[in-house]
């Protein structure tokens, strides 16, 4: 043990020095030192008190390495040595430069005078110092200066307490090597803590074992999971935790894991809840090795997987359970005996009830139930009378609540045990709903979804039974196709769901029209066709057409709308117009078409010369499908002038087909089938494109800026992907969308107004102006329009037409021109050719014009022309 220190002795009688208690207190100090500070101090300490110096201090260098700071002192104002300043150099002139000396060169010196230290030399004038190297490794680490006062220093004290520093160096050395390892240690041992926080989070039970499979760690998750306290199951029994079998399977788990390495997961483990039920879990198992690869231990997660497996294990039975009931629910047990009365009825879960008890006591043909196929009892009961088996015969019966029921019988004779027949036993089945969804199947495809009616296939079944039957008693029929007139303007508008409701209603007033023998067959769109049984005549066919057509003409009520609907009806005649169906059909087909050429509410017979006509439309179909490509289209533009400036202010752009089979084709015979057939959106996408390219040619070549019109069909409306072709067409050619006018119709917006309203919002949105083309001739009201963001009105060319002649169309176009104005909106007359009508609108204060009394519409060259020519002309 360190004797305690004792006090500096009074400074009157001067201390000996006694070399050998301070060695000897020295190594005492050695032995039980923890820590290498408390080594030092010892040291300075042993030699005041055992060793009888006046002063004892130790110096190292501190970061500083210009400066050696005292790291422990003892004796003579041992707490004011701080105050000291000892450079680790020894330079001339520095009273202390001997401790430097020492410092640098590991070798002891003294003595020396206290010249250095006043305080010290006032107190004992008589006081020597000297220096000794304390080593590490061979290095001085620190310096030990030690003043005695009156006791000789010489050579033979400085060698033994220069080796004396060597050991207090070694001493140094171990001391802080042990500080060094016991950092580490709790470094570690705070690294471990912190994992194991770590893992009492996690909702997974982890455990870590031994080698032998003794725990050594279990997380909170573990502890929860079996129902132990923290730290609990690590001393108890693990026995007890397991069954032997269990236990068994788990050590042979971990065994192979030992062996082979592997890890193994999803082990399907059970443990043992401390309160004694099972705990189901999903385990897995990782070797733990040291760091020279020897295998230490084990460690790994646990799942509870307890709930899953009840959960699973359920479904597994319920499932069963449901398999087995399904499979004997709807069949029943019966017997006959001998005269195939019923004597026996049952299922599983049932009883029979009072209904079916009217069964039992007689043979099936006295009960309420027939057989499904229509035919008589006859054969059924010879085959009974034969004994032989019979499969999936099908019944059919009321219920009393007056339901229809359908059932599947099959049955097979018993025989005794002499082979006499004894009666039948067998499975009867319910079918109502499977016959049910056949028969709506059946029904749907036969007949059409809208309207209920026979479909084009039934239709094709009845008219080839029609033929035969019809020759063979010399008669005639006749095959009707009727198509209605704009429904497609009207499906538009209204919406499909009105579209549909008209077809149903079309539809039940053409069968309501005809005798009950005929048939009405709806076969897609806006067509049916009719079969007119036994015609005495072309004659008497036309007078049912007839009819018919009248029978459409009763507006129908819409919507709150009375939409007027006109027909047309093609007809031929079996034989003369044709043999087969399909030339029937074809035929028919041909006639409507021409009738729709007649114009609306028209019936046509067939006759030969149709064929080529309907040919033409399907030419011009066919051509149309390749014209873009070809190249085949091009715009035409109509100034617009200002009546009030005399000068052109925009221009209307045309579209104009020239085909190289076809010749000039007018858009108001293709454009109908463009939009009939869709080719309107790729064509429309160009006419736009091509327009505003052209409206910005104009203005790089220095003409004025004006707005260019471009028709947008009702198609192209209502087509998803229009205000996109908007954007990329204003953004690729760089027109501003000012200078963009879309001229659309009254019927695009008059019904389906939301739908309008948010299309055209978004359209102004993007900057363009709008117009309503042909305005008078569709239904919309000022009231309506003025909801919408419009900003021109074009007066549809019939009220111009007379307005210099006829009162009554004077007083319409007026009425238009003057409240177009009041709703501030931009009114332009179309199809202006007379000076006449040109005065009216002038009289009117109508804003603008159109038609050919100022130009036709004309090629970009012309229009150009023209604009040059009178765009800065003086007002009108
Ligand atoms: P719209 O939009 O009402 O165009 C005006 C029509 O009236 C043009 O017929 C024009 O040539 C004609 N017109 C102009 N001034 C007069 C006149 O003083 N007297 C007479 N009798 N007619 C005049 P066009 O070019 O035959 O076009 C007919 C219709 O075809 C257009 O009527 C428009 O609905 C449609 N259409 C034309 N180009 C396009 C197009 O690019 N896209 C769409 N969707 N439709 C177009
Ligand atoms: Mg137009
Ligand atoms: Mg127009």
């Amino acid at each position: 043990m360190v004797p305690p220190a004792q006090a500096v002795p009074p400074a009157d009688t001067p201390p000996r020095v006694s070399l050998d208690g301070f060695l000897d207190a020295v190594e005492d100090a050695i032995a039980v030192a923890s820590a290498a500070p408390q080594l030092l101090q010892h040291l300075c300490e042993c030699a005041v008190t055992r060793g009888g110096f006046v002063s004892a201090f130790i110096v190292s260098p501190n970061a500083n390495v210009g400066w050696l700071a005292v790291e422990a002192a003892a004796g003579f104002q041992a707490a004011r040595l701080g105050e000291i300043r000892f450079l680790a150099k020894e330079i001339p002139g520095d009273p202390w430069g001997w401790v430097a000396r020492t410092w640098r060169s590991g070798a002891g010196c003294g003595p020396h005078a206290a010249t250095a230290w006043p305080a010290l030399k006032a107190h004992a004038p008589d006081a020597t110092g000297l220096a000794v190297a304390l080593r590490r490794h061979h290095a001085p680490t620190s310096v030990l200066v030690l003043w005695s006062e009156g006791a000789p220093c010489d050579a033979v004290l400085l060698a033994r307490l220069q080796r004396m520093g060597g050991l207090v160096g070694v001493a140094l050395d171990k001391l802080l090597l042990e500080a060094e390892r016991a950092a580490s240690g709790q470094e570690a041992r705070q690294a471990e803590e912190k994992y194991r926080a770590i893992l009492d989070t996690i909702e997974d039970a982890y455990y870590e074992v031994d080698v032998r499979g003794k725990p050594v760690y279990h997380n909170a998750a573990f502890n929860r999971m079996l129902g132990y306290e923290p730290g609990e199951m690590i001393t108890s029994d693990n026995r007890v935790r397991q069954t032997p079998d269990m236990a068994a399977r788990v050590f042979k788990a971990f065994n192979e894991v030992y062996l082979t390495g592997v890890s193994r997961r999803n082990e399907e483990w059970e443990y043992v809840h401390r309160k004694g039920h099972r705990v189901q879990v999903e385990g897995s198992v990782q070797l733990v090795r040291d760091p020279h690869g020897r295998p230490v231990g084990f460690r790994g997660i646990l799942r509870d997987v307890t709930e899953r497996r009840r959960i699973e294990a359920e479904l597994r039975e319920s499932e069963a359970r449901f398999r087995a009931l399904t499979s004997i629910s709807s069949d029943w047990y019966w017997e006959q005996d001998v005269s195939h009365r019923l004597v026996r009825m049952e299922n599983r879960h049932a009883r029979t009830d009072a209904f079916q008890q009217t069964f039992i006591g007689r043979p099936i043909w006295e009960s309420q139930v027939n057989l499904h196929d229509g035919s008589s009892w006859e054969a059924y009961r010879a085959m009974l009378d034969a004994h032989q088996p019979f499969r999936e015969v099908v019944m059919q019966g009321t219920l009393p609540s007056g339901k229809t029921f359908y059932i599947s019988v099959s049955g097979e004779p018993i025989r005794d045990a002499a082979g006499r027949f004894t009666g039948y036993r067998g499975v009867t089945r319910e079918i109502t709903a499977q016959m049910l969804a056949e028969a709506r199947a059946q029904h749907m495809a036969s007949h059409s979804s809208v309207t209920g009616l026979p479909n084009r296939a039934m239709f094709g079944h009845l008219l080839s039974l029609a033929i035969p039957t019809a020759r063979r008693y010399a008669r005639q029929f006749a095959v009707l196709h009727v198509g209605l007139d704009r429904f497609r303007a009207i499906n538009d508008s209204l919406g499909h769901a009105a579209g549909d409701q008209l077809l149903q209603a079309a539809g039940q007033r053409l069968r309501d029209t005809l005798r009950a023998s005929d048939v009405v067959a709806h076969v897609g769109g806006d067509e049916f066709v009719v079969l007119l049984q036994e015609v005495e005549d072309a004659a008497q066919v036309a007078r049912a057409a007839r009819k018919l057509l009248s029978a459409m003409l009763t507006p129908f009520p819409l919507l709150g709308f009375e939409c007027r609907v006109t027909a047309s009806i093609g007809g031929a005649l079996y034989p003369v117009h044709g043999e087969d169906e399909t030339s029937l059909l074809q035929h028919a087909d041909a006639a409507l078409y021409q009738a729709k050429d007649e114009g609306r509410n028209v019936f046509q017979i067939y006759d030969d010369a149709l064929d080529s006509r309907s040919l033409e439309r399907l030419a011009l179909e066919a051509q149309l499908r390749g014209a873009l490509e070809r190249q085949e289209f091009t715009l035409h533009y109509q100034p617009k002038v200002d009546l009030r400036l005399g000068h052109i202010c925009g221009a209307e752009a045309l579209l104009r087909w020239h085909n190289a089979a076809l010749g000039h084709v007018p858009p108001a015979t293709f454009i109908p089938v463009a939009e009939a057939t869709g080719l309107i959106v790729p064509i429309g996408a160009w006419v736009l494109r091509e327009a505003c390219t052209q409206a910005m040619a104009w203005q790089r070549d220095g003409l004025p800026p004006l707005h260019v019109a471009v028709n947008v069909s009702a198609r192209q409306f209502h087509d998803q992907h229009l205000l996109e072709t908007l954007q990329s067409v204003l953004a690729e050619t760089g027109l501003a969308p000012q200078y963009l006018e879309l001229e659309i119709t009254e019927g695009m917006i008059v019904h389906d107004v939301e739908r309008a309203r948010r299309q055209i919002e978004a359209m102004k949105a993007l900057g363009v102006r709008l117009a309503i083309d042909d305005f008078g001739t569709g239904y919309s009201s000022f009231g309506q329009l003025k909801n919408f963001p419009i900003d021109t009105l074009k007066v549809d060319r019939s009220f111009v037409r007379e307005v210099a002649s006829h009162p009554d169309d004077q007083a319409i176009a007026s009425a238009i021109i003057s409240l177009g104005k009041m709703l501030n909106l931009r009114v332009v007359a179309e199809g202006v050719e007379t000076e006449a009508q040109r005065d009216f609108l002038v009289a009117r204060d109508c804003d603008e014009m159109q038609g050919y009394l100022f130009s036709r519409p004309v090629e970009p060259g012309a229009f150009a022309a023209l604009l040059q020519a009178h765009a800065a002309a003086p007002p009108a």
